[in-house]
């Protein structure tokens, strides 16, 4: 099987974990033989995470979002950014802080649960007051850890491994944007998403009664 960054290969990938036995799990507990932690790090776009967690709803998976309330791509007090927190929780996911260190700006709109964005090593596993930190024990271990940072599995695709259920249990990192737009690359991905960023701005600008 190839395994490109699409969605029909993420439903592989679930169905896959499915296969494997693995229950989606919340980062609530401590980790249990068989649990699968679907962590997405929202970074770019919204649109994409409600794309994602639609397609993981209809798949009778759950995951948690982590947002950003400081992010330079989208605006989480907008309209948009309201109507997508009210969908991912209609659909049953959680939703986790995606923080730039070292503000911590949790309110009512998520679950105690943070991920850094981008974080540096020296305090990405230090446990957080009041918040489960994702990368801290042992919720974090780099054997039952998987991302897709850039486009890139570190230790390749994770889907023959959860189906043969070679994991004891997995966080599983992926970026909502990196799954929603076309791409061999992340810099062919991220070109499609700026065509289509186009758009929705378009969009916009109409929406405030600019004449475009
Ligand atoms: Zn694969
Ligand atoms: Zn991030």
């Amino acid at each position: 099987m190839s395994c490109p960054f699409d969605f029909e290969h993420y439903r592989e990938l679930l169905e896959a974990a499915q296969a494997g036995g693995y229950r989606f799990a919340f980062f609530e507990g401590e980790p249990r033989e068989g649990n699968l932690f679907l962590r997405h790090d929202v970074d770019l776009s919204l649109e994409a995470a409600v794309r994602l967690a639609e397609l993981e709803a209809e798949a009778g998976a759950r995951a948690t979002y982590f947002l950003m309330t400081e992010s330079n791509f989208y605006n989480l007090a907008s309209g948009e950014g309201e109507r997508a927190l009210a969908r991912l929780r209609e659909l049953e996911h959680r939703v986790g802080l995606h923080a730039v260190y070292p503000r911590v700006q949790r309110d009512e709109r998520f679950d105690p649960v943070l991920a850094w964005h981008n974080p540096d090593p020296d305090y990405m596993r230090e446990p957080v007051d009041g918040l489960v930190n994702v990368m801290q024990e042992p919720w974090f271990s780099p054997e039952t850890y998987r991302s897709d940072s850039n486009q890139h599995w570190r230790s390749g695709c994770p889907h023959e491994e959860l189906r043969a259920g070679a994991f004891p249990w997995l966080q599983l990192l992926t970026h909502p944007e990196i799954w929603a737009y076309p791409g061999e690359t992340m810099s062919e991905t991220m070109h499609a998403m700026l065509d289509a960023e186009r758009e929705r701005r378009v969009g916009q600008l109409r929406a405030d009664k600019i004449d475009i």
